[in-house]
């Protein structure tokens, strides 16, 4: 379906932004594409000895403002399209917060849960020597994103440092704290996110500590929100999660660290005990203060978007809403916290990751901290500012802030 496309998504964002903005033709196209993408097979000896042929990619989307920057995601249904629609979004993203960054993103079709730690360091080592001369501080710098961690940004870039012959710690974020990576990368995407959550209840006058939350996707991001929600708005009861293989509820709330546990303990947050299952279209759709997607894209879509009964949603996840639900969304008066400014901690956190790693001097978590809340709260009031200008809805205010931004950095330098 054209509509579930996910670049198709994201031009189609553009386009409304553009045209709100007035922008010129040749700037419009110039966005609406990747200025470089890179595709490539890595042929990976597999430990029951036969040869597997992955396929990878990375896009280097836009570098106006700065080198590229965006994740790797390893995901069975990757393709060129997923990551150029995840590379324009990081462009998007960088811009909304004020990084000095561009915006690219990398993958590999693959099933990471059916692979050995061995297996996948093999294949983290075979993508930088695909694309590795591509990479680097100054042009373009990976980070986790789906499927993927620290560990693997380690030995992508000792691979690296392998073939350069010296020490390059800023190529990659989100690596080891003992690697160089930072304090508070960890959980810095659900940290902003949440940071974001606390900016629009104080603007609905609506008490935090109060509220109610569900989280479908229970991966990195999923986990953290569902610990700090409650932990930095000083209450809060978390009553449904769900990954991958379904979903637990409990009106009476449940407690994050123990599903967590389960969660780290049994591979899946069902069966935890003390709660009864949930589908993951049924938690979508569960009356709740505060909905966080943390899964993948097209979560909400034109078909269950009327059904939403949350009050705010906080888009952890890359590309969860199709622009028709935005739509329905926006006449329900639901309060959208579009991904691009919602899960905006992580790379903001990646970027401070290479600020230390070129300064070769490392911050507190308290710093590391400090500077997220600030960042998250300052594009927050932008965004928010111009929602209230435009009256347009969430999604559209951060394209304008955004798009505005790249597009004015494009003219600043000839380009257009
Ligand atoms: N993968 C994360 C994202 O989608 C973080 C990217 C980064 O840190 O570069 O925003």
């Amino acid at each position: 379906m054209a509509e579930l496309n996910p670049f198709k998504i994201a031009q189609a964002q553009l386009a409304e932004a553009a045209e709100k903005l007035g922008l010129d033709d040749a700037t419009h196209e110039f966005l609406r594409w990747p200025r470089r993408e890179y595709r490539f097979t890595l042929p990976i000896r597999m430990d029951n000895g036969k040869t597997k042929v992955f396929h990878g990619y990375r896009v280097q989307y836009n570098n106006a403002r700065g080198p590229t920057k965006g994740g790797l995601r390893w995901h069975p249904d990757e393709t060129i399209d997923t990551v150029r629609a995840l590379a324009a979004w990081m462009t998007w993203k960088c811009a909304v917060v004020d990084i000095p960054l561009g915006g690219g993103k990398g993958g590999v079709t693959c099933n990471p849960k059916e692979m050995s730690e061995r297996e996948k360091e093999r294949l983290a080592r075979a993508y930088i020597r695909a694309v590795g001369s591509e990479l680097g501080v100054h042009r373009d710098v990976p980070a986790p994103d789906v499927y993927t961690n620290p560990q693997i940004m380690a030995w992508m870039m000792d691979e690296y440092e392998a073939m350069h012959g010296h020490s390059h710690p800023g190529m990659i974020t989100g690596k080891p704290i003992p690697l160089g990576g930072s304090q508070g990368r960890g959980d810095a995407t659900a940290r902003g996110g949440v940071y974001i959550v606390r900016e629009a209840l104080a603007t609905m006058k609506v008490d935090p500590k109060s509220t109610s939350y569900a989280v479908q996707g229970f991966g990195n991001a999923g986990q953290f929100a569902a610990t700090l929600h409650a932990e930095i708005l000083g209450g809060g009861k978390l009553i449904a999660v769900s990954d991958s293989r379904g979903g637990i509820i409990n009106r009476q709330g449940l407690d994050p660290q123990r599903v967590i546990h389960h969660k780290l303990e049994t591979g899946k947050v069902a069966d935890f005990p003390g709660s009864e299952p949930i589908s993951n279209e049924d938690l979508l759709e569960l009356e709740v203060d505060v909905l966080y997607p943390a899964a993948l894209e097209n979560a909400i879509t034109g078909e269950n978007a009327e059904r939403i009964q949350a009050k705010v949603i906080c888009e952890l996840a890359n590309g969860p809403t199709t622009p028709e639900a935005d739509a329905i969304l926006h006449k329900k008066g639901v309060f959208l916290l579009p991904d691009l400014l919602a899960n905006a901690g992580g790379v903001t956190v990646s970027y401070f990751e290479q600020v230390q790693n070129t300064y070769n001097y490392y911050w507190s978590l308290d710093d590391v901290q400090a500077q997220l809340d600030r960042k998250m709260t300052d594009a927050f009031n932008a965004v928010y500012a111009m929602q209230q200008k435009e009256k347009v809805h969430m999604r559209l205010a951060a394209y304008l802030v955004a798009v505005a931004r790249v597009a004015e950095a494009c003219k600043l330098r000839g380009w257009v």
